[in-house]
């Protein structure tokens, strides 16, 4: 009898486990080929709307004490850039095994990108949680909610002899390097923008944007009809080839504007121009050089922020190939950083994002059959006017203080990381005219 109830219980588990295997395969052919797919062709997609309030402080997160402090920052911004675009540029560049100069950095976290008035953040607000450390309404740019300037890092790392540079391949007067620079109630005030970074203790200033300095007479778009350009040509230095950028040796301590196009760089409605544009790497190496040299003078360390600007645009236009091309001019420029970080030890490189552009997805082409290896990346935010989403972004840090860019972090939590990193004395500017 005893021997009969054994036989039948291992006969019953053989049998269940069999069974679910079977109902495992089966179950994911099922899911796979029968799922109910409501009327509509695949490409069709559900979507819900859902009211969130935003509600609650900002939990304070515990940064560690760094004790060895960064004399040179490298704060990296790829505007619209989060794991998607990472995955589609590791991808493309030589499959899911390959790396790019991301996956070296050996510390990383995720940031939350929304704003003091939005779940989705525009590049103003981000900027300025980045630069301030507080939370501001979308659109304003180094102010409060109530459109009080706050102390952003540029300044306050000014005050321990630190010299700053600002890059970007859009307008630089636009809202990220403009978060860096200048404080403004709106990131649409160019005109005012423009005037503040040409009195900013900013000794580089590289990207696009000429037009921003020109009167509508001279074929710019200032409002102000003040002739900026000229002003910059004579208290600071005009670049506008990038063949300027090769020779450090002829600039002296004065403030370089690098305006290389009217507007952004690599515009394609001006292909003739693009020779004299130079890519981030050119403009990074630039920027680090020329501390260097106020670093020989008498300044205690660098602060660059460069940033990738047309990543954003990309995901708006819903455009693959253009997303590419940008991630690859990060990428270069990520690469020399790292290069640069492995060989001075006092530096910390920082790459983030402000928010996600274009909600990149990236399936296989055919949703029934994983193993087909064409690969659809497709952009899920509106054909033609593309958004930012609001899911987090991915944060990664190589150098002195890079723990605390670990875990989940505010985006208002990154400023006060890069703070805690910072070298800081009292020895003032090193710059100030
Ligand atoms: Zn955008």
């Amino acid at each position: 009898m005893r021997t009969r109830i054994i036989i039948a219980v291992i006969s019953l588990a053989i049998g269940l486990f069999a069974g679910a295997k079977i109902m495992e395969h089966l179950g994911r052919e099922y899911i796979v080929n029968n799922f109910p797919i409501p009327s509509g062709t695949l490409d069709d997609k559900d979507a819900y709307i859902k009211k969130i309030e935003i509600g609650l402080e900002v939990p304070e997160k515990k940064l560690k004490k760094v004790k060895d402090k960064a004399k040179n920052i490298i704060l990296f911004i790829g505007d619209g850039m989060s794991m998607s675009q990472i995955t589609a540029l590791r991808l493309s560049q030589g499959g899911p095994n390959s790396r790019v100069a991301v996956d070296e950095f050996p510390y990383s976290g995720k940031v939350l990108t929304h704003s003091a008035n939005a779940i989705v953040t525009d590049s103003a607000s981000s900027g300025t949680a980045f630069s301030t450390g507080i939370k501001t309404n979308n659109r304003a740019l180094g102010v409060d909610v109530s459109g009080n300037p706050v102390e952003n890092i540029t300044e306050i790392l000014d005050k321990s002899g630190f010299v700053s540079s600002v890059i970007s391949t859009s307008e630089v007067t636009h809202a990220t390097p403009a978060a860096f620079v200048a404080h403004a109630s709106s990131r649409y005030l160019s005109d005012e923008i423009s005037i503040q970074m040409s009195n900013s203790n900013i000794k580089n200033i590289l990207g696009g944007g000429r037009k921003f300095f020109m009167t509508e007479e001279d074929g710019g778009v200032r409002e102000d009809g003040i002739n900026l350009i000229e002003k910059v040509k004579a208290n600071s230095k005009l670049i506008t080839h990038k063949d300027e950028l090769e020779d450090i040796a002829q600039y002296g301590s004065e403030q370089v504007f690098g305006l290389f196009a009217d507007e952004h760089l690599r515009d394609t409605n001006t292909p003739e121009n693009h020779i004299t544009e130079p890519s981030i790497k050119e403009m990074l190496e630039f920027s680090i050089n020329r501390s260097k040299n106020f670093i020989k003078n008498g300044c205690n360390g660098f602060f660059v922020m460069a940033e990738a600007s047309q990543i954003d645009w990309a995901g708006h236009g819903n455009d693959y190939e253009y997303l590419m091309r940008e991630m690859l001019d990060l990428e270069e420029g990520i690469k020399w950083a790292l290069e640069f970080a492995k060989k001075n030890d006092d530096t910390l490189v920082i790459v983030t994002a402000d928010h996600e552009t274009g909600g990149l997805l990236i399936e296989p082409s055919d949703p029934r059959k994983y193993e087909n290896l064409d690969v659809k990346f497709s952009f899920n935010t509106g054909i033609g006017r593309g958004s930012h989403t609001g899911i987090p972004v991915p944060i990664f840090a190589m150098g002195p203080g890079s723990e605390n860019f670990t875990g989940t972090l505010d985006n208002t939590d990154v400023h006060k990381a890069l703070l805690e990193a910072a070298y800081q004395d009292s020895s003032g500017s090193c710059v100030s005219n």
